[in-house]
């Protein structure tokens, strides 16, 4: 026990507390909500979810599916459509957000109901919240922390800003031990770190036992038909300029295998769309698609005979569903796939793509090699350790199996930097009102 810290209660005991979660694109939404539900199915928690507006629409789609309602929805004033841009102006309207919860939640002098803000990830919503959270001496947890590629230009902004995070963090939640090992090489204290499994496989098996009817009816009926199917997605911003080389291994694999059919959820991004609707939507084989609705791409993984792609979450998620993925980036921080079989990193030349495509294709023992590998990212019971890690550290009771060998509440306790002695336990008059 670290000195001068009191035993309990050390959060406010008679209120409900609210953990704040800030969320901005569709990858993070996917793997948040998961935690939501946990936390909200947990007698102690109301969490409050907050939207950055960095990508709106398949943000809001996303927590509409999941049954999520935003408590605060930021509109975004961009005009240059840049990264800096991007920060600055979410950082300036969380910072109006997280003061006016703080004056409603944590009171100065009492008991706090707000024990952190959670950031997922690896994006400018992440990072930014991250930052200004910590700037307000509200603890940041940083769920899915520890990935590393270590070149900062791959994944761009996304290695960047997960490093970032980490400094700003109270709490590291990594998603396995690899991850972890990652932030004690860094000088990150195990005491600070514990491991649950990576959220994004929840939200998946979830997921797929949705019923799903499909948006797009050249989707439908290629699943309905029992095609074989590859699903490919790219968006990647350091993945801009090989985007026609992945498009043109596309052209290839369908001229060797008239069988095979495409389907692929082009992401909004105009540059992203323009390069793949010029160089694929007269091709016969190809399902250009809208981005798919999370359950129907879900379904359509589980379906698939092969993912191309250089999405982090589908590397993922497809081993969980024992369809093989061909990593279409130079490196990935998802080692423990490649290591697993899971995965195998074939970059961006349309050679590489093109082989390794039609080696799985035409190699029976090569295929049940990748599908049937162990997944390593995780069980699907993430959140409800995340829930149980948090109730454990606000109240002492009942630590919950996944923690690193080191993990210390007493030393996270102590680095919130709030002297717990001093706090009056008594709600005062008036804080239970809704914001
Ligand atoms: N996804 C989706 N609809 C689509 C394509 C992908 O819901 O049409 C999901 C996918 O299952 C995964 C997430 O979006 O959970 C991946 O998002 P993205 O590739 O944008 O980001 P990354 O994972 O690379 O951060």
């Amino acid at each position: 026990m670290v000195q001068g810290l009191p035993a309990t209660p050390i959060f406010d005991p008679v209120n409900s507390l609210k953990p704040i979660f800030v969320v901005g694109t569709r990858p993070e939404a996917i793997k948040i909500f998961p935690v939501v539900h946990a936390m909200r199915a947990h007698h102690r928690f109301d969490p409050i979810v907050i939207t950055s507006g960095q990508h709106p629409d398949m943000c809001a789609d996303v927590l509409r599916m999941a049954g999520v309602e935003p408590d605060f929805a930021l509109t975004l004033d961009r005009k240059t459509g840049s990264l800096n841009e991007l920060l600055v102006e979410i950082m300036r309207q969380l910072d109006g957000v997280f003061t006016e919860l703080i004056e409603a939640y944590n009171p100065a002098g009492y008991l706090p109901r707000i024990p952190g803000v959670f950031v997922h990830g690896d994006t400018s919503t992440a990072f930014a919240a991250a930052v200004t959270a910590a700037m307000l001496e509200i603890p940041v947890v940083h769920v899915e922390a520890g990935l590393r590629t270590y070149d900062l230009h791959g994944p761009f902004p996304e290695e960047l800003n997960r490093q970032l995070i980490a400094r700003t963090a109270l709490l590291s939640i990594a998603p396995t031990m690899p991850s972890e090992a990652n932030l004690i090489r860094e000088s990150i204290s195990s005491e600070q770190i514990f491991v649950s499994g990576n959220t994004g496989i929840d939200a998946l098996l979830w997921a797929v036992q949705q019923p799903v009817s499909y948006s797009d009816p050249r989707v439908s009926e290629l699943m309905n038909r029992g095609a074989t199917i590859i699903a490919v997605t790219a968006h990647r911003r350091e993945n801009w300029t090989h985007l026609t080389g992945i498009c043109e291994a596309v052209e290839r694999i369908a001229a060797a295998k008239p069988e095979v059919q495409f389907i692929l959820p082009m992401h909004p991004n105009p540059r992203v769309r323009s390069v793949i609707e010029e160089r694929l939507s007269a091709n016969p084989q190809v399902i250009l698609t809208e981005p798919l609705e999370y359950i129907e791409f879900a379904h359509v993984l589980q379906t698939a005979k092969i993912a191309l792609t250089d999405s982090g979450g589908i590397q993922e998620e497809a081993p969980s569903l024992d369809t093989p993925v061909l990593v279409m980036r130079e490196q990935t921080e998802r080692p423990e796939g490649v290591l697993a079989g899971t995965l195998k990193l074939v970059g961006t030349d349309p050679d590489r793509i093109v082989t390794a495509t039609l080696r799985l294709l035409d190699d029976p023992d090569e295929y049940a090699r990748m599908a049937q590998a162990n997944n390593p990212y995780g069980d699907g019971r993430a959140s409800q350790r995340i829930t149980e890690a948090l109730q454990y550290v606000l109240s002492g009771e009942d630590p919950p199996q996944a923690f690193g060998p080191g993990f210390s509440r007493s030393f996270v306790l102590a680095n919130t930097g709030v002297d717990y002695n001093t706090l009056d336990s008594q709600p005062p008059q008036g804080r239970d009102q809704e914001h």
